[in-house]
């Protein structure tokens, strides 16, 4: 046998991140996350649960009794959703216009689902004309969108024109709100959502681990009638509803620590107001919008699905995406993304997400963005950015 390993203290850089996620966290949380552990089952985190549980469906915008985190990443909550939802032979039509609804086909089919398509190019959203045109045409039982896709900066308008079409053909929607909750307008009941998902390092600054989940009464009933169980066993909801529901019996060990800072995380939407929490981060992504556009570069979506916590940025002529990603990482401390699928090379992507959607997360990174630019000869005025930015933020 060899010797014990000798590793150095954990000392990671100090980074800013203002990429796809995770976004900054707020001390606020970091300082509950080290707060001593309770039994899962002890009384006093039943009381901690049934918070959490009222703070999300605050942050939702939804009165629904299935509101509950999922132990786990986002993609444990979609899975949880999408999981539960489709039942083997059941069909489920999701969209091609970016990463996640590719991911939500591979959930669909692995739940025995059979999957149809809506089309829109990447970087565009859903035309309600097309998701009626694909109702008529395939009759699906459950239709998922992303209200806010990371992968392309482009938020879904008309959603509650999609969820009638939706309703009119009896189908359940599923909305993958990773990248909106607690940072654009999000109303799931209003809205007719009937399952909505997210996770905790977009825009709640949470660190990943436990991932906010919603279902109405109808949902819930479809997933409680299913005649073949869900073939995951750690997300079958039949099951965790013994834990999150009246119960409160044990399933799995819930993730306490993640818990206790999604608390803090949804205390801080509480304080702030939810409403006031969207318009923050139009203002401040807004601010981020004027900077780069006044630099001379190019937001790939127009205002209409403008997405302000996932600002998608064209790479201007000759720059390499890359390198300017390198640049930003090594000199800045600062993280952003590039393009993913088919805008890969073509896009930055800039987070705005939560505690970093502040203005001087956006004063970094326009003055850091400009001055990489400049070390690559991108033809800009970096200049120009900061007094635009300001502007923006006085009216
Ligand atoms: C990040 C993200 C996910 C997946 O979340 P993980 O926490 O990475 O598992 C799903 N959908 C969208 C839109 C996302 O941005």
């Amino acid at each position: 046998m060899s010797d014990a390993p000798v590793v150095d203290e954990l000392t990671p850089p100090d980074r800013t991140l203002m990429g796809p996620g995770p976004s900054d966290v707020h001390p606020r949380v970091l300082r509950a996350m080290s707060t001593p552990l309770v039994g899962h089952l002890d009384p006093s985190f039943v009381e901690i649960m049934n918070e959490v549980q009222e703070l999300l469906r605050y942050a939702f915008r939804t009165d629904n009794r299935w509101t509950i985190p999922i132990s786990g990443t986002g993609s444990a909550s979609m899975e949880a959703a999408i999981g539960n939802l489709v039942e083997p032979g059941d069909t489920m039509l999701v969209p091609t216009n970016g990463y996640f609804g590719g991911r939500m086909q591979s959930m669909a089919e692995r739940a025995g689902g059979e999957v149809v398509h809506v089309d829109a190019p990447w970087g565009e959203p859903l035309d309600p004309a097309d998701v009626e045109a694909a109702f008529d045409e395939h009759q699906p039982d459950v239709f998922g969108f992303v209200h806010a896709e990371t992968s392309t900066g482009v938020r879904q308008p008309n959603v509650p024109e999609l969820t009638r079409i939706a309703h009119e053909h009896d189908a359940y929607v599923i909305a993958d709100a990773v990248t909106s909750l607690g940072g654009v307008e999000l109303r799931v009941d209003e809205w007719g959502v009937d399952v909505a998902y997210s996770g905790p390092q977009k825009c709640l600054s949470c660190p990943p681990g436990a991932s906010p989940l919603t279902l109405n009464d109808r949902a819930m009933d479809k997933v409680l009638s299913r005649e073949e169980r869900v073939r995951s066993w750690y997300l079958d909801l039949s099951l965790l509803e013994g834990y999150w529901g009246d119960d409160r019996a044990y399933h799995h060990t819930a993730p306490i620590t993640n818990v206790y800072a999604l608390r803090e995380a949804l205390r801080l939407i509480a304080e702030e107001g939810i409403e006031a929490r969207w318009d923050r981060h139009r203002r401040v992504a807004g601010a981020l919008k004027a900077g780069v556009e006044a630099m001379g570069l190019e937001m790939n979506a127009p205002d209409e699905y403008w997405l302000p916590s996932l600002n998608a940025v064209r790479v201007p002529d000759g720059a390499d995406d890359g390198a300017i990603i390198g640049y930003l990482l090594d000199e800045y401390d600062l993280e952003i993304a590039g393009g993913l699928g088919d805008l890969a090379g073509e896009i930055f992507r800039i987070g705005c997400m939560g505690h970093s959607a502040r203005p001087k997360n956006v004063t970094y990174l326009l003055s850091s963005l400009g001055d990489a630019l400049g070390a690559q000869g991108a033809d800009v005025d970096a200049d120009a950015a900061l007094p635009a930015m300001t502007e923006r933020l006085a009216d």
